[in-house]
């Protein structure tokens, strides 16, 4: 290999390694991306095919505090290419954004499709090789990159393979995968369709709302429960408060003492709900009511707990865990372990929140390495 040249490949054609490629286009290297399916396929389905591609939060460190795993990492990723730099990337590229008033920022297109076809435009002079890569070698200057068809020389390798994938021939150590972003397993089938609206995660100090479903339960609140509380082992309990407004229970019971109990709390749960937290003492009337039940009602609204027998394979949309951080330089994104080699994207042990965190991730990692590759040796 000409000492001083470099010829670039790029594993995995998903978010982050076509946003390297762009970079790298830009500052005139030649690039190679591999990728066994065709090239952006994996943002076709971001956002629910509308491609929730950044966040409005425009300080870096309260960025960083969106990611479970990689907070301290991303600080000095995000310092230097965050969400003004991802608003400025996609302008650069023709794609017009906006901001929702949760804060999720989208193509004005509303369409992933638009912005896949737009990136695409923009790295067409890769050269995009369709085999799946199933081995790289650290040679004594550059690295051999084995495919199911043949094998190729380079002098820097950027893996973007995305999450829960791995390749092999490195020495790098990888923190085991498990879901994300994902609706949990609990053994209470009877409550399928119940909405219990702004309850209180007391383990995670989260509010929300609890959708139960026919496996257990969902909804963006149980999503961010299962990031945070991903690595836990299973089964685990969650403790909820239905009601975190002080529920004067007696006030109620006094004020209507006719009433049968279910009727009272209707008014603040759904129906089915009432039924299956009262169970026996369901047509009680008020006045009837003892202290001792009264307050054993009160503990199911603010101690409500669950038994979580594990997440709902196959519907999460990121895996924690993938490349150990400690081996990654992050100013640069290179191993510590084999220089010339960068890692970006969700490949690495980085994981973040729904709401545009994880493709934020994608687009800064691919930056820095770009620019690490364009500035080194
Ligand atoms: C349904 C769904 C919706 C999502 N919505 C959002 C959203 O709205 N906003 C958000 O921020 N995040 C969202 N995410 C997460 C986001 O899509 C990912 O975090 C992001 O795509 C990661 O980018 P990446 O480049 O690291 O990996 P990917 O985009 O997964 O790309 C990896 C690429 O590498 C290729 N590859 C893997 N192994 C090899 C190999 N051995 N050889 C060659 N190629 C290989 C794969 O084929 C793939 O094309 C969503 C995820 C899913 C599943």
């Amino acid at each position: 290999m000409e000492h001083g040249y470099k010829n670039i490949a790029i594993i995995g054609a998903g978010a982050s390694g076509c946003i390297c490629a762009y970079y790298l286009l830009k500052s005139g290297f030649e690039v190679t991306l591999f990728d066994f399916g065709s090239p952006l396929r994996t943002l076709l389905p971001t956002g629910g095919g509308r491609c929730n591609l950044a966040h409005a939060e425009y300080d870096f460190k309260e960025l960083a505090k969106n990611y479970p795993r990689g907070e301290k990492f991303l600080y000095s990723i995000f310092s230097r290419f965050s969400t003004c730099d991802t608003l400025a990337l996609f302008e650069e590229i023709g794609i017009e954004t906006y901001t929702q008033d949760d804060g999720r920022i989208f193509p004005t297109s509303n369409s992933a499709k638009d912005v896949r076809e737009k990136i695409l435009t923009r790295i067409q002079k890769a050269h995009f090789i369709k085999e799946g890569v199933k081995e790289i070698t650290p040679l004594d200057s550059g690295f051999k990159i084995k495919t199911d068809k043949a094998e190729y020389l380079f002098s820097h390798v950027v893996v973007s393979i995305g999450g829960g994938k791995s390749i092999k021939g490195l020495k790098h150590s990888l923190i085991p995968f498990t879901p994300s972003l994902v609706g949990l397993n609990a053994d209470i089938k009877e409550l399928s369709g119940v909405v219990l609206k702004n309850v209180y995660s007391k383990d995670t100090k989260l509010n929300g709302d609890i959708l139960f479903t026919h496996f257990g339960i969902s909804g963006p609140l149980t999503y961010k429960i299962s990031s945070i509380k991903s690595r836990d082992r299973y089964p685990y309990k969650l403790c909820f408060d239905l009601y975190p407004n002080d529920l004067s229970l007696q006030d109620l019971l006094n004020a209507n003492p006719h009433k049968e109990i279910k009727n009272i709390l209707s008014k603040f749960f759904p129906h089915n709900f009432v039924k299956y937290l009262l169970s026996n003492d369901s047509e009680v009337k008020a006045h009837k009511i003892d202290g001792k039940t009264r307050d054993n009602i009160l503990n199911r609204i603010h101690n409500f707990e669950l038994k979580i027998t594990g997440a709902n394979r196959g519907e999460e949309t990121v895996t924690a865990g993938g490349v150990d951080l400690k081996e990654i330089n992050p100013r640069t994104m290179e191993s510590k372990l084999h220089p010339g080699l960068y890692f970006t994207g969700e490949v690495l042990d980085i994981d973040g929140f729904c709401g545009g965190f994880n493709l934020q991730n994608a687009w800064s990692t691919a930056y820095i390495a770009a620019e690490a590759i364009s500035q080194a040796e």
